[in-house]
């Protein structure tokens, strides 16, 4: 459709330069222009000869042949017929051009014709490219992409790690094969389901296995495609899209992050958005206005049911919930088996040794995890992915690529290899700690380095004891370039470290009721305004008085500086197991758990596994490094379970 907007749109330019070419011809080329009063000398002294008056033009020949013209004051001269007639000058007349009414008419709206048709082009661009349906004029088509039954080739084989959502699924299926065995027996189907959960869990993947398994055509369009500039817009694709179900019924309709539309009424800044909530209602309308029966389910996905209108949640409409959480150590390692079903393995590929490596990935981290691996495969001409390569995606994915090209003076690195050997030596010998994973001073992502704990097994909770240890070790780097510099010599690099004790510290008092001063009270909570008031903390509530607020930040300083202390304390201790780490990690840049237990034990570390010296500079995964925007201010994070993965690495592969 962009085509044919596009044609009219170089046929209207052709026409308007073709116009303008044509009204310059027929202006008479102004050549011999004289004054009308030298006109009318030359008229009383008989140099005259022809005239044509035509309008306010006058033209004509000279007895002596060259041509002029001139043009008639405005005030007409009636003295000039006799002047001429009396001196003998041929005079003729001109009738007014003769355009016909449709060339004035089209000339005359050339220019409101004009407007329309670039109108009209940018509607369609801002409507990106529609679905291929409809003419210029179908503003309110909806955008709802329609897979047909024939092309799904998901089915609940895909889906794994989820299987009390599948479970919730199944019977779905079975009315939609056979609409009219429930319609019989009268039985009730539900019209809407919620999948709730965190981004890459595979909702949308469900969703289509379920249209898969059922062989039904499977509509999808986002929350956020319904809402557009013009008010109005939004409810038109509501009812086109439900209208076009109705025609491709049994069917799904699969609407992704439906909060963009669905978000509870009135709760923006400023009042309502109009757009929004008309769309809202004619969502409702539609919901309401469908018959269960007729074989059409609408699946919404949203990871935030909390925020969505309680209209939408109500009987006969997204009355159902699933959800979808993140997987656990078995649902991931079925998830992996699943994607290394597409790519050629290697007999040593264990899915289960990396299921328990990679606590808090979703479904889509590890679909991205398997296809970095083959990446790291083909990279280096292997022909089967092994785990070695399965390995490297995941620290990738998990720390973030490397930054080989990335220069750091000497004494730089010197200062993070302190920074991360003081994380680690506090994370070893704290109680209730994760196991250091890794170390790494290759800078990764935005990060000069890096300190990795992973969890021996999916926790869901962790102790006060456990979260006073995690600020401890969050405060080691910083502490230990204290040590070895001196306080003046503390470099900015722990900034992001600072950041997250505090905030850990905070939600100690003020949510987790771990302050035994405070009580078990919730004196902040994540405030939900929807986006539209949050600041970039996400915005808080508060619940307390100023004099409690006072206590609170005693209490928050009281944790942090028992930290420090504490961490301080158990450094200086190990000062010259400190000196041996960050040797070792000037040396070979990244060690191992193997390497840190060696240390720990006041031996001298091996070399780490993947070392070979000619290894150090070499580009064997050159083509990842981006040196864009890198503020060297921004600096080394330590990850742990209490993270989420990395936005930056965390893209779905799939699909
Ligand atoms: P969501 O809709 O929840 O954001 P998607 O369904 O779009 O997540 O998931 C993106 C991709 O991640 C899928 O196409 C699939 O490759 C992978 N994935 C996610 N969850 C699963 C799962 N449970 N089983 C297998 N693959 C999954
Ligand atoms: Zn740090």
């Amino acid at each position: 459709m962009n085509d044919m907007m596009k044609n009219i749109l170089l046929w209207l330019v052709i026409a308007a330069v073709l116009l303008t070419v044509f009204n310059n011809f027929n202006t008479p080329a102004e050549t011999n222009r004289i004054s009308y009063s030298e006109f009318v000398k030359e008229v009383q002294s008989g140099q005259i000869a022809k005239v044509t008056v035509d309008g306010y033009i006058i033209s004509g020949n000279r007895t002596s042949g060259d041509t002029f013209d001139t043009v008639r004051p405005a005030a007409s001269d009636p003295k000039i017929m006799d002047d001429l007639l009396s001196n003998d000058v041929v005079v003729e007349g001109s009738l007014p051009e003769q355009t016909s009414i449709w060339t004035q008419l089209l000339v005359a709206s050339f220019p409101i014709l004009l407007i329309l048709a670039i109108f009209m082009f940018f509607m369609r661009q801002m409507q990106g490219g529609g679905g291929g349906k409809g003419g210029p004029m179908s503003f309110g088509k909806s955008k709802a992409r329609l897979l047909p039954e024939d092309q799904i080739k998901t089915t609940f084989a895909d889906v794994a790690g989820c299987d009390e959502a599948k479970e919730d699924t199944e019977e779905l299926v079975d009315f939609l094969r056979e609409p009219s065995k429930y319609q019989r027996l009268g039985g009730k189907i539900p019209r809407g389901i919620l999948m709730c959960g965190p981004p890459g869990t595979g909702k949308t993947l469900l969703a289509k296995a379920i249209a898969g398994e059922a062989k039904v055509p499977f509509f999808t369009i986002s929350g956020s495609d319904f809402v557009e500039m013009f008010v109005g817009v939004g409810a038109s694709r509501v009812r086109d899209m439900f209208e076009q179900a109705k025609k491709h019924a049994p069917c799904i309709i699969f609407i992704d992050e439906i909060d963009a539309v669905g978000r509870n009424r009135g709760s923006g800044m400023g009042g309502g958005n109009d757009e929004r909530e008309q769309t809202l209602n004619q969502l409702l309308v539609e919901m309401d206005g469908f018959e269960g029966n007729e074989g059409i389910i609408v699946i919404a996905a949203t990871n935030r049911p909390d925020v969505l209108d309680p209209a939408l949640l109500r009987p006969g409409r997204f009355d159902r919930q699933v959800q979808v959480g993140l997987p656990d150590i078995r649902g991931r390692e079925q998830i992996l088996k699943v994607h290394l079903r597409k790519v050629p393995c290697d007999d040593n590929v264990e899915p289960k040794n990396i299921a328990r490596g990679t606590p808090g990935f979703s479904g889509a981290d590890l679909a991205n995890l398997v296809n970095e691996a083959a990446l790291f495969a083909a990279r280096s001409n292997r022909r089967l992915v092994n785990m070695e390569q399965l390995e490297l995606a995941k620290d990738k994915i998990l720390m973030g690529a490397e930054r080989k090209t990335m220069v750091m003076s000497d004494k730089e690195k010197l200062n993070t290899a302190y920074h991360e050997a003081g994380h680690t030596i506090i994370g070893y010998l704290m109680p209730e700690h994760d196991p250091v994973y890794k170390v790494s001073i290759i800078p990764r992502g935005r990060a000069l380095g890096v300190t990795m704990y992973l969890p021996e097994e999916d926790k869901y909770s962790v102790s006060k004891t456990g979260l006073e240890s995690q600020v401890c070790s969050l405060y080691g780097g910083r502490i230990a370039e204290e040590i070895v510099h001196g306080f003046d010599g503390v470099s900015t690099g722990a900034s992001n470290d600072i950041e997250r004790a505090t905030s850990i510290a905070r939600n100690m008092v003020t949510k987790w009721g771990l302050s035994a001063k405070l009580g078990p009270f919730a004196y902040e909570e994540d405030n939900d305004s929807g986006g539209y008031i949050a600041g970039p903390t996400g915005g808080k509530a508060n619940y307390f008085s100023p004099e409690t607020g006072k206590i609170i930040d005693a209490e928050v300083q009281d944790i942090i500086s028992r930290c420090y202390a504490k961490a301080t304390e158990i450094l200086h201790e190990n000062r010259a197991k400190l000196e041996v780490m960050a040797e070792a990690l000037m040396q070979y840049e990244t060690i191992d758990a193997k390497q840190i237990k060696e240390i720990m034990d006041g031996k001298k570390p091996s070399a780490p596994e993947s070392w070979t010296d000619s290894d150090s500079n070499s580009s064997k995964d050159s083509g990842e490094q981006s040196s864009d925007n890198f503020s060297s201010a921004e600096v080394d994070s330590s990850l742990n379970d209490e993270d989420e993965v990395p936005d930056q690495t965390s893209k779905p592969a799939g699909e």
